[in-house]
């Protein structure tokens, strides 16, 4: 198989549109992706056809949504090389992250208990765990990052210890691009402690393919279906059987439960135990789509697409002058953070809007980053599998023109 930009772009009917008279370059990925034909397809029949509550339906439509639904689950478990029953439906990345730092925070963590996070992490990563150390007297432990954006050398070594019983790590960051090297990071978790858990925020990551969270080291992987060509409102959380298996429920309710009495409750397996209550059943079918239709892609192609237009793009801006990139990593992987001189951001924001091209500014939920590199914030274009050359192109013809103005 190989790649072809423009047979893809063809799949997205949002991207083929004017904004503000000009066709649109759609350089906001990280932020959300543009949904494929093949999801807007599956919502519709869904909400058409086969809509009905799931689970406990003895009629034929809540046994059609039951099997799109668990269906969904199976294609989801495929994608990442992991069992059904390690794949917990949540509305996103933060929630599922809150569902870890309340669940396992709670039934781990106490006084003189660390637990280790990056200062690139998202602020979903961030507060449930600074809020998880306040509640059970644990403390929070940052590895510090290069100029490069890259967790500084040493800093993994030095910071993860016997203490440990949390690394929470972002596989890929949204603020800088940097991938970071998880493999390696629960290898040493392992060595030091043998009860910690690696706890990823795969948000940025699996947008740009299929993911094995296993064979990464990880005990539980997050991810949002939306920046992943899925609609809003359905995430994921991977979890270990074994890990599942020893985490207590965090929300009660409908569904969560075995058997309810007024004497005492016990809980259903996971993941069942994790979700409380009537589920985002059309955007758990919606995702169920959107990885069924990213399988059927050459993955290695579109790494080297999205590589080569990354590098293309640092190339193109480099150019511009009073330009600095934030986020110089070696392992990086589709988002251009920059600052200019004497330009603020959202300025150039709203003049490259008027050119028809969106773009992020601001901190991206990410302040400690704006700290480490000193600025309130960044202008953010990122990309996803349908970018093209010529947006690039776009985009910094656009930022030429704003400087001129603003300077
Ligand atoms: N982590 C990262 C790296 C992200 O980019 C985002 C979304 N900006 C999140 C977590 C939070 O995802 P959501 O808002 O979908 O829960």
């Amino acid at each position: 198989m190989s790649f072809d930009v423009e047979a893809i772009r063809r799949e997205f009917p949002a991207l083929h549109q004017e904004v503000h008279g000009r066709p649109l370059v759609y350089l906001d990925s990280a932020a959300s992706s543009m949904k494929p034909e093949a999801v807007i397809e599956a919502l519709t029949r869904f909400y058409r056809r086969d809509y009905s509550n799931v689970h406990r339906g003895v009629h034929a439509l809540s046994q059609r949504a039951t099997e799109a639904f668990e269906g969904a689950r199976k294609a989801v478990a495929a994608f990442l090389s992991a069992g059904e029953d390690e794949v917990v439906f949540t509305r996103g990345t933060t929630e599922a992250l809150n569902l870890v730092a309340q669940a396992w925070g709670g039934k781990v963590l106490g006084p003189g208990d660390e637990v280790v996070l990056s200062e690139m992490e998202h602020h979903s990563q961030i507060v449930p765990w600074q809020m998880a150390c306040e509640r059970h007297g644990a403390t929070l432990r940052v590895l510090r990052i290069d100029e490069r954006g890259a967790i500084a050398e040493g800093e993994i070594e030095r910071k993860i210890g016997p203490r440990t019983k949390v690394v929470a790590i972002v596989h890929t960051s949204n603020a800088l691009g940097t991938v970071n090297d998880v493999r390696r990071i629960a290898e040493v978790t392992r060595a030091v402690s043998k009860d910690a858990v690696v706890v990823v925020d795969g948000a940025q990551a699996t947008p740009h393919g299929p993911i094995d969270p296993r064979a990464l080291g990880a005990d539980f992987f997050a991810f949002s279906g939306h920046k992943m060509f899925a609609p809003t409102g359905i995430g994921v959380l991977w979890g270990k059987r074994e890990r599942l298996a020893e985490m207590p429920p965090w929300q009660g309710g409908g569904d969560m439960i075995r058997s309810v009495s007024f004497e005492g409750t016990t809980y259903a397996d996971p993941p069942s135990r994790f979700e409380a209550g009537t589920p985002a059943i059309g955007e758990a079918i919606g995702l169920g789509a959107a990885v069924r239709w990213m399988m059927g892609l050459d993955w290695a192609a579109v790494a080297d697409h999205e590589d080569a237009l990354l590098a293309y793009g640092h190339a193109r801006l480099s150019e511009v002058k009073g330009l600095r990139l934030t986020g110089t990593a070696e392992r990086k992987k589709a988002v251009m953070a920059f600052a200019i001189d004497g330009v603020h951001p959202h300025d150039l924001g709203t003049l490259v809007d008027l050119e028809g091209i969106a773009v992020r500014v601001g901190h991206h939920c990410a302040e400690p980053v704006m700290k480490r590199f000193g600025v309130p914030a960044t202008t953010r274009a990122s990309l996803a599998l349908y970018s093209t050359r010529a947006e690039i192109d776009r985009l910094v013809q656009a930022i030429d023109k704003a400087v001129a103005i603003l300077r």
